[in-house]
């Protein structure tokens, strides 16, 4: 039987983002007039999706807990 390894970003190679505040150009045409939506940007000329770079976190590690929060004495 075929062991199949999880799949891992970081082996997928260099991956096309639109990035919020700087200047797009779209990679299949090079304009940079974007249809910007929740999820993606479509380019307004070719329609060439690209997914929105957010830098979040999805999936595990999306909560964090600190614990308890510090307590200060008055003085
Ligand atoms: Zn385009």
């Amino acid at each position: 039987m075929a062991r199949t390894l999880p799949f891992r970003p970081a082996d997928a190679g260099y991956r096309i983002a639109y990035r919020l505040q700087e200047t797009n150009h779209c990679p299949g045409c090079g304009r940079s007039h974007w249809h910007v939506g929740r999820m993606t940007a479509e380019c307004a000329y070719c329609a060439t999706a690209l997914p929105i770079r957010t830098g979040q976190t999805v999936g595990e590690g999306l909560v964090r807990s600190h614990g308890n929060a510090p307590t200060f004495l008055a003085a």
